[in-house]
Order: C-alpha cells, then structure tokens, then sequence
C-alpha cells in the first residue's frame, strides 16, 4: 500500500512538472508571424526614436561618428574596453593601407563585482591603473614618436548621451553595473581625471559605444558592414543611417551623408514579446527594474538566471529536486548562461554533463536521467526564444535600411558584425538565430545578407576611430 502511496505521489509531481513545463513553452513561444510583428514594431521604434529623443523607447543615438574606417588610419593608438564583466585595454600599431593592423597587444583585467556597484572614482580609478600598468610595458617599437600625447579610443558600452565624438553623459548604467553618481556625468571626464590622479598622460580622442566600435572594427574589414549587434552580457546594436533620415540631429549634416546610430536595442519593448512570469520577476528583484526588457530575454546575463527561475518554481511546487528545495538554487544569478549552454550541448546519452553541473552549481546530486532531458528542454525553450527575437531585432534593422528584400539586379551584399560571448559560444543560440533570418529573408535574399563573427572588433574599431580623431591628423598626412 505505501508504495501504492508513493507512486501515485509520484505520478503527481511528474504530472505537475509537465504542466509547468508546457506553460512555459507556450508563453515563450516565437511563431514566425508574431516575430514579423516584432521586427515591424522594430522599425517604427527605430523611426520614431529617430524623429525626436525620447520619441521611442529605442533611444537611437547619434555617435558622432559619420566616417567608417577607410584603411588609411596610421599611428599607434590606445583602446579601453569597459562594458561586460572583463575590461581590455590595447594597443595597436597601425600602418595605413600597406599596413592595416601592423601589431596588437593587450591584456583583460576582471573587474572585482564590488567596483561595479562602489562610487565614480573607484571605478574609474580602477580602470586608470590597469592602463598605468599596461601602458609601463610599453615596447621600444610600440611608443608614441618624442612629444606625441598617447591617445585613447574609449569603447564605454553603456548608454551614453554624446556630446561629442569624444565627451558624452551616461545616461543609464545596464547589466551588472549601478553606481548613482555617475548617471548624468560625462564619462571621459571621469576617466581623465582618474588617469590624472593615477598619472597616466593620455588623451581620449574618441568615445565610442562598443556597438560602433564593432561596427568601425568590421567596416575596416570588410566595406559591406553595414550594422553590429552584441549578443554577450549586455545585447545592442548600431548602423550607419542616412543623415537626412534623423530629423533630430541639430546642426550641419555631416558630409558623408551618414550617421551611425546607437540603437540601444536592449531597451526595446513592445506588447508582442513574449513575457513570462519568471520574466517578469526577474526585471521587478533586477538593479534596472522597468528598464532593458528586450535585453532581458535575450543576453547572457539573464538567460540562465531565468532557467534557474523555473527550476526553483519546479523545486517548490512539484518537489522536482525531493521534499526539500536544494537551497542553492534559491541564489540569483547563480547559474550562469555558460554553464546552461553546457548542459544544452550535453549529447552524451544519460546527459552527464547536465548530472555533474547540477552538482556542481547547485549540490543536486542522484538526478534522472527524465529530469536531466527536462532541464536540456527548458535550456532549448530560453535559448530559442532569445535567438529568435535577436534576429527579429536584425530583420527589423534590415527593413528599415531597405535591405529586407533585393531589387532587380541588384548584387549588394550586407554583412552585419556580430560580437559578444553568447554568439560566439552559445553554438545552439548562434544556428538558430542564423536559420531565423533565413526563415524572415526567404532563401533568395538571405544569399545576400550574412553575419560575420566579429571577434573583439570593438577595441581595434575604438583604435581606428581614435585614430581619424587624432589631434595630429594634420601633421602626420601626407
Ligand atoms: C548597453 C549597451 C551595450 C550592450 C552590449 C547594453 O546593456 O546598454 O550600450 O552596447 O549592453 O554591451
Ligand atoms: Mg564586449
């Protein structure tokens, strides 16, 4: 009779499970008309946040960057990387046509999580002595020509108001950073007066988000770039728009004849993305709560913090993991999208790997193999979702530059740089985001459209542009 017992319960739980299971699928689904009107209400955000600021949730921001590298650029340049849980700093010999990028160096310096979230200086300080330390290695053959200030491109991957091409004010921080005072602040003020107090003499010629860096970083390469998106911590994107299409932009129109806008895609929302309840408690306990909903489902900050939500209403409610919620599992952010990845390219038969990060992230041991292919579904359920939306957000970019569909003739190639751990490693993540698009262009068009990883394109991309910037362009052009 006990085991009677048991077995029923048993039959219960696994029932319950089920219906957790399937509620989510459901409400994450991405059905190809929903993701058209998503990418369609992309595009009208994109014009409306270009009409007027604060016209769209998208905040569409010019960059002040109208020229894409041509090549040309030549001179030894900085770049500082700050935005996701590493920053870099580089530097780069460039050597103009012949050259291109004639040497590299550079070292990542992890940022202890308590400066993300300490005061402006610490920050900022922190940064300008990882750069002392860098630049004091400086080589015989890497340094500035007697008398030349050392200049920096900046790549600040935060949504920033420009002022310039090399002053804006943090408008917001994003991912894991929040630090008050320094909302409203211009950032490449903050960082020099950190490289004054540290001793580093060093001139910011260019401030760029790491999305134009990218973009920069991939026309460089190939002159068919014609946008970036990063899909890392953080996820955005940037493209080079007619000038005459941004009513908002004050002033002469650049001579170009282009603007490269910052999208911060991240902070798109719209009634058709499809929120779940643990979606929604993410963004309510986040530091950002009501902000960077799109950002949310999408970027690796987030999606194995949401697996980890179902796991635990799983846990509480149908005793997925025993009587006893394992208590681990009720840490945020304790499960990173790395290791979910992992478990979702488990193929090993009893799905070993998903055992062993069970035990190791949460101290679940003695799983079944039934609940090791559920967790392999609900990793495939979050991933789909995001990679789906992110390559709704590149169709809606595509449309609105008019290179959804071909013309007659027409042989226009367009690539879009893509940058950021989630699409580089995330392998199921990257195909289905690739056959999405292809699904939206239809197998004609999607010839002519490809998406080329971009492997750290935004700290050359932010040497480049410091270079076009320089203050010494006059005296060094032939
Ligand atoms: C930021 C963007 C950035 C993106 C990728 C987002 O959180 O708002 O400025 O480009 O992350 O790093
Ligand atoms: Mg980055």
């Amino acid at each position: 009779a006990d085991a009677l017992v048991r077995r029923r319960r048993q039959s219960r739980r696994r029932e319950k499970v089920r219906a957790i299971a399937d509620g989510f699928r459901r409400r994450c689904a991405t059905p190809i008309e929903k993701l058209q009107r998503l990418a369609d209400a992309m595009t009208d955000e994109m014009h409306a946040g270009l009409l007027l600021d604060g016209g769209s949730k998208l905040k569409m921001l010019v960059s002040y960057v109208d020229n894409l590298p041509t090549g040309d650029e030549k001179g030894l340049f900085y770049a500082l990387d700050l935005g996701g849980t590493n920053f870099r700093v580089m530097r780069v010999v460039l050597g103009g046509q012949e050259g291109r990028v004639v040497k590299q160096e550079s070292v990542e310096v992890s940022i202890p999580p308590h400066v993300m979230t300490a005061t402006s200086d610490e920050l900022f300080d922190f940064i300008a002595q990882a750069l002392k330390r860098f630049v004091d290695t400086e080589g015989e053959d890497m340094r500035p020509s007697p008398g030349r200030q050392r200049e920096l491109g900046f790549t600040f991957s935060f949504p920033v108001n420009q002022t310039s091409i090399s002053s804006g004010n943090l408008i917001k921080w994003t991912k894991g950073f929040s630090i008050d005072e320094t909302v409203g602040q211009d950032v490449v003020a903050e960082l020099t007066k950190a490289m004054e107090r540290v001793g580093v003499d060093m001139r910011v010629a260019a401030l760029v988000n790491d999305t134009v860096g990218t973009l920069a970083g991939g026309r460089y390469n190939n002159p068919d770039v014609i946008a970036a998106v990063i899909l890392g911590t953080g996820t955005n994107a940037a493209y080079a728009e007619r000038a005459n299409a941004i009513p908002k932009m004050k002033g002469a129109l650049p001579k170009s004849g282009e603007m490269v806008i910052n999208m911060e895609w991240g902070s798109f929302h719209s009634s058709h993305l499809p929120l779940t309840e643990y979606d929604k408690a993410l963004d309510i306990e986040s530091l950002n709560p009501g902000d960077q909903i799109f950002e949310k489902v999408i970027s690796g900050m987030y999606l194995g913090e949401i697996l980890r939500r179902v796991l635990l209403k799983m846990a509480e409610e149908a005793a997925l993991f025993g009587d006893v919620v394992p208590p681990k599992l009720t840490s945020p952010f304790i499960l990173r999208t790395p290791v979910m990845s992992a478990m979702h390219h488990d193929t090993s038969s009893d799905l070993t790997v998903v055992g062993s990060k069970l035990r190791e992230v949460f101290e679940i041991s003695n799983t079944s193999v039934e609940t090791r292919e559920l967790i392999v579904e609900l990793c495939n359920i979050i991933a789909t979702r995001g990679a789906r939306l992110s390559a709704a957000g590149i169709f809606g970019i595509l449309k609105k530059v008019g290179r959804d569909t071909i013309q007659k003739g027409d042989k226009k190639k367009s690539v879009i740089a893509l940058d950021g751990g989630l699409f580089e490693h995330y392998t199921k993540f990257r195909d289905c985001l690739k056959s999405t698009l292809t699904e939206f262009l239809g197998d004609e068009v999607s010839e002519s459209v490809t998406i080329e990883l971009s492997n750290d394109g935004s700290g050359i991309g932010a040497a480049l542009l410091a270079a076009s910037h320089s203050r010494y362009l006059e005296a060094t052009e032939e």
